[in-house]
Parts: C-alpha cells; sequence; structure tokens
C-alpha cells in the first residue's frame, strides 16, 4: 500500500510540476557574496539546486576551493573567485569575471558584513564606524550599481540584500554593526522604486539568530542563548538553510510582484522599527 502511494506521488502531474519549479532559475547567473560559510553559502546551495548558475566568492581562496568543490558534488554549477567586498577593485573583478565567463547578471545577493566591535556603542571609534559601513552599507549599493547595466541587458534582474533582527532592534554591545544593518532596510526601499523602471526587484532578508561561525558567540554561551529562547517562538536557532530558502524565493518568479520589502526570519522574533 505504502509503495503504491509512493509511487502515484513520484509520477503524479504535481510532482513533476514542483520538480520543474523546482528547477525555476535554470539559465539565471547569480553572485552571491561572502558564500564560502554559512548564509552565503545556503544561499548559493538553495540557488543552484533551482537550477541557476552560481558565482561563489570570499576573501580565502581556500575558503573558495572548499565550497566550490562542496557546490559541484551537489551538481551545482559554479564559479569561485576571491572578492573582498570593502576593496573597490575586488569587486570590479567580480562583477567582470561573471560577465565574461558566464554571460551576464540576473541576480546579486549582497550577504558580505564585518563586526570589528563588541562593546557600549560610545567607545566605539572613527575607523570602526569607517569599516562597518563601508563593508556592510556602501559596499551593497556600490555594488547594485555596478551589476545594475548588467541585469538591465538581461532584462530585468534582482537583488537580495542580507540585513538582521539588529537592524530592528540594536543588540546590545552591537551597536554600530546595528546601525549598519538598519540602514540596509532603508537603502533597499530606497533602490527599489528606480530599478522597478528597469524591471530590477530589490528586496532585503532579515535573519534571527542563525548558527553560523559569525554568531557563534552568541550560541556558544548557555545563558546568552536561553535569554535569546525567551523572544523566539519557535523554540530552537535558525539554520542557513531557513535563510537560503528565502532568497532563492525572493529571487524565484514566485516573488515577481515582491520589491521594497523586508522578510524577516526569525522563528517569530518580533520585529518593529
Ligand atoms: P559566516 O557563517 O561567519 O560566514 C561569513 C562568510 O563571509 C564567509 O564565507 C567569509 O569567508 C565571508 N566574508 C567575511 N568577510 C568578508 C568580506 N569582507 N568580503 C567577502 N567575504 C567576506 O557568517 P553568516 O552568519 O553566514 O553571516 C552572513 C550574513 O548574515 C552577514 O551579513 C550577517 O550580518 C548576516 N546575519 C547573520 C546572522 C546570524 O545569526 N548568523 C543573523 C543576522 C544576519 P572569508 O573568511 O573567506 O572571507
Amino acid at each position: 500500500m505504502l509503495r503504491a502511494v509512493t509511487k502515484t506521488l513520484i509520477t503524479s502531474p504535481i510532482s513533476a510540476a514542483r520538480t520543474m519549479s523546482h528547477c525555476s532559475l535554470s539559465g539565471k547567473v547569480a553572485i552571491v557574496t561572502a558564500s564560502t560559510d554559512g548564509i552565503g553559502f545556503a544561499a548559493a546551495q538553495a540557488l543552484g539546486k533551482r537550477g541557476a548558475h552560481v558565482i561563489v566568492s570570499s576573501r580565502r581562496q581556500g575558503n573558495v576551493d572548499k565550497a566550490v568543490s562542496l557546490l559541484r558534488n551537489d551538481n551545482i554549477e559554479v564559479t569561485g573567485t576571491t572578492c573582498n567586498v570593502g576593496n573597490t577593485e575586488e569587486r570590479e573583478r567580480l562583477v567582470k569575471m561573471a560577465v565574461e565567463q558566464c554571460g551576464g547578471i540576473d541576480i546579486l545577493v549582497s550577504n558580505a558584513a564585518v563586526n570589528p566591535f563588541f562593546g557600549n556603542i560610545l567607545e566605539s571609534t572613527d575607523e570602526v564606524w569607517s569599516k562597518i559601513l563601508d563593508v556592510n552599507v556602501k559596499a551593497t549599493f556600490l555594488l547594485t550599481k555596478q551589476v545594475v547595466p548588467h541585469m538591465e541587458k538581461r532584462g530585468g534582474g534582482s537583488v537580495v540584500i542580507v540585513s538582521s533582527v539588529a537592524g530592528y532592534q540594536p543588540m546590545q554591545g552591537l551597536g554600530p554593526y546595528s546601525v549598519s544593518k538598519t540602514a540596509l532596510l532603508g537603502l533597499t526601499q530606497a533602490l527599489a522604486p528606480e530599478l522597478a523602471q528597469s524591471n530590477i526587484r530589490v528586496n532585503c532578508v532579515a535573519p534571527g539568530i542563525i548558527k553560523t561561525r559569525f554568531s557563534s558567540a552568541l550560541w556558544q554561551n548557555e545563558e546568552a542563548t536561553n535569554e535569546l529562547m525567551k523572544r523566539i517562538s519557535i523554540k530552537r536557532l535558525g539554520t542557513p538553510e531557513d535563510i537560503g530558502g528565502t532568497i532563492a524565493f525572493l529571487c524565484s518568479e514566485d516573488a515577481s510582484y515582491i520589491t521594497g520589502e523586508t522578510i524577516t526570519v526569525t522563528g517569530g522574533i518580533n520585529c518593529r522599527l
């Protein structure tokens, strides 16, 4: 009986349609920044599984090589390169490579961020602010500006910016980083109306607490985790895949009428500006 049901499911038109819609990004070229680990890697994987050719990058060649090989094992079409998004020449090289080697750009996921400071906001320095705003905010804008002409040549595209729950409610000790993430909510809304004229949608994802290296100081501390759990309705930390799937949805045709929007993916943490 169970075997019969399974067979029906596998061969049913609904199942075939699902399989097809899973390849909804075939022919698309996607740049995902900071994509050799954590959320960026999961985003590259989710886009690649839906048929996109993904361009993965981060600062370290060893990390790029490892990510490329893991994605190839998943039968994902992938090209890898180093790119520190805070560096103008490296951003330009990334875009040039996508155009020359993959024929164009349809999707940009701006995921890279740094946080060089933990403490009281009044103790943060000029250097801290410059670094955080340069990498987290300015590089996101400048990279978007660089890819727009290439998306226009393809008749449109999709940009997804990775913000944070901290952009809604600044996290204690992470003042400058939180402010940079609030700025990304504004950047999304500033870009969306202008780029809609070029058939480019701009959306944002605000993850909650996702179990990655970046947030390890939080989830490795039992007391901090217990405190966080009080705010999370779905009583677990998020996974990179929780965010990767949302990013892939925003890049897909299923989201063709969504722009200027931020989706919070927080397990229910209350997000209000
Ligand atoms: P992660 O697992 O630590 O991965 C960070 C990735 O970024 C690595 O691939 C790293 O590789 C790369 N990277 C770091 N600095 C870079 C730079 N300047 N240029 C290019 N690549 C860089 O981090 P994550 O948790 O996935 O975080 C990704 C994004 O999600 C960030 O924007 C973060 O603010 C946001 N976010 C995370 C959480 C969370 O709880 N984890 C929550 C909300 C928002 P290399 O070392 O090789 O450069």
